[in-house]
């Protein structure tokens, strides 16, 4: 059984072992996996941020372009060309006005400029199509810019002659001049140039992150991370970001889109990338629901294997309890059978019937034995009574101390061993309400263990005091004493404390199951305090009345 036991154990622990260790892999892989679709989502907010940033630049600059692109001084010329080797179809936009004769015009196609076209929902006039796509063309950008610079620089045309006067003597050539005055001049940079649309930067990612992950609750917890040059691809070492567990972005490049008509000079360009400190924080955030229930599964498999080995381990103790109980019993019914057997042969066979003095000894010890016997039936059927419920207690006023003096008596009486039974009323009890013949047979079990277990001269002291609205009995003995670790099953059902292999203490395990039961029955309590060689006290305390 003890093998079978270590089995069970043994799968158990490499069950457990393997689903504990499976979730690990699962909930880790699932980790791996949010991450890895974390970092990509960062660049996809990005992008969707930066073109955001674009649209709203792009909006709000729109009317303007479209206002000075549709001035009468402005021209736009749309000259279809057909390359002679190709089949299609070219076409060239130029722009001019009275300052500014565009020598190239910029070529595109047919198709290309219808595109932008219908990118406007109404019907669109050159100028709003030329506005559009300048907005993704650079090099139509440029153009615009320089028909619009010039036209501006002319307007100014006091404040240049005034510059160009106050520059004259020094070594720049006219081509710097006019540069200085587009870039200081009439579009001249802000102050704050770098973070001046950062901010809207910043709030249309949280954005774009947000929608992407509405559940993870650390989503705001990035920072926005600046720099004037591209990173060197050997600088973006992914072991060190893993290791330091942030999630990063690409590297944008980010235009302040005031710059769009000054030159594109790498001094306009700046680096952007969004970085998320602690990721794994907000990413084990979005998975709490994955985590408690694989943890919830874990403590559950473990709280169900715990009670299957803890029911194998009691069933365990049962059975051998139940072994146990059979081996005393067979004992303690054979002995009384036997000696009553042996009284009997002894009057039929050896004439004992003419002796009055023997057949009045041996029908005397027939009559002790089968006494002995009925205890014992009463015993056994008193559990089975208990299982079921069925004891009903019939209380009446016990006169205690002709109680207590009585069975005293009758112990004394019984046993063969050297005994000395003190009983002290210290409080001076009178009566007690209880039921007369189970309070007798609670005594009788206690008194009967003290002289069982305890060796000679057997001396036992009982106290009864009132404390409180009980009168609590103490037995004490200087018997053998009871094992700390049996203490606690010492009131169980047929437990009783081993003795090696040979029970040489004959019993059932059923007596202070009894009285736990009988005095929990009245409203009381049993308890006992016992010490290896020394002795044990029992206490039990049973209410004065009964409510
Ligand atoms: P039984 O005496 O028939 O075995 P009990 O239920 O009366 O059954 O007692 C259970 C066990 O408690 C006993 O087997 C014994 O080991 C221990 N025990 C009970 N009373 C005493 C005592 N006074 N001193 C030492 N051990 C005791």
């Amino acid at each position: 059984m003890k093998k079978k036991l270590y089995i069970v154990l043994f799968l158990t622990t490499i069950l457990l072992s393997g689903i504990i260790a499976l979730q690990l892999y699962w909930t880790f892989t699932a980790y791996k996996l949010n991450k890895e679709k974390f970092d990509g989502d960062i660049n996809v907010a990005m992008q969707r941020a930066l073109d955001s940033c674009k649209k709203d630049y792009f909006d709000s600059i729109r009317v303007v372009i479209v206002k000075r692109l549709s001035d009468p001084g402005t021209k736009i010329k749309l000259d279809t060309i057909r390359d002679q080797d190709t089949i299609h179809v070219g076409l060239e936009i130029g722009i001019s006005n009275k300052y500014v004769g565009m020598s190239k015009p910029f070529q595109t196609t047919i198709p290309k400029f219808n595109h932008y076209r219908q990118k406007i929902a109404h019907k669109a006039t050159v100028p709003e199509v030329v506005a559009e796509m300048s907005f993704y063309v650079p090099q139509l950008m440029d153009m615009v810019e320089m028909s619009f610079s010039f036209e501006d620089i002319s307007s100014h045309s006091v404040q240049l002659r005034d510059f160009l006067k106050a520059h004259s003597n020094e070594p720049s050539d006219s081509v710097m001049a006019h540069n200085n005055i587009i870039q200081s001049g009439v579009y001249e940079l802000p102050p704050n140039y770098r973070g001046a649309d950062s901010v809207k930067l910043h709030r249309y990612f949280k954005e774009a992150m947000r929608q992407l992950h509405p559940k993870n609750r650390r989503i705001g917890d990035f920072s926005m991370v600046w720099s004037d040059m591209p990173i060197p691809a050997s600088d973006f070492d992914p072991h060190h970001v893993e290791q330091l567990r942030y999630s990063e972005s690409e590297q944008f490049t980010y235009k302040y889109h005031g710059f769009l008509f000054l030159q594109d000079t790498p001094k306009n360009t700046l680096y952007v990338r969004a970085v998320y400190d602690r990721a794994q924080v907000g990413i084990l955030s979005e998975m709490v629901l994955i985590l408690c229930l694989s943890g919830f599964l874990i403590v559950f498999t473990k709280f169900c294997l715990f009670y299957i080995i803890l029911t194998i381990v009691k069933q365990k103790k049962l059975t051998e309890l139940k072994d146990d109980f059979i081996n005393n019993m067979t004992h303690e019914l054979k002995t009384p059978i036997a000696t009553i057997t042996v009284a009997i042969e002894g009057l039929q066979k050896f004439n004992g019937l003419n002796d009055p003095e023997k057949t009045q000894r041996y029908l005397q010890t027939s009559r002790n034995e089968l006494s002995r016997l009925d205890g014992l039936v009463t015993k056994v059927l008193n559990v089975a009574a208990f299982e079921s419920k069925k004891v009903v207690l019939v209380k009446e006023k016990i006169a205690i101390d002709d109680l207590m003096n009585e069975l005293i008596e009758a112990e004394k009486q019984k046993t063969t061993k050297e005994v000395s039974i003190s009983y002290i009323n210290r409080d001076g009890i009178g009566e007690i309400e209880a039921d007369k013949v189970h309070l007798r047979n609670i005594m009788l079990n206690l008194i009967d263990n003290a002289i069982k277990y305890a060796t000679e001269p057997v001396d036992i002291k009982i106290n009864l005091t009132k404390h409180n609205k009980y009168a609590v009995f103490s037995i004490k003995d200087n018997g053998m004493g009871i094992p700390a670790k049996h203490i606690k099953y010492i009131f169980d059902k047929f437990h009783r404390v081993p003795a090696g292999n040979v029970h040489n203490v004959k019993g059932t395990g059923l007596g202070l199951n009894y009285v736990k039961y009988i005095a929990e029955a009245h409203g009381g309590k049993v308890s006992v305090a016992s010490k290896v060689n020394k002795g044990s006290e029992f206490t039990v305390s049973i209410p004065l009345k009964n409510g």
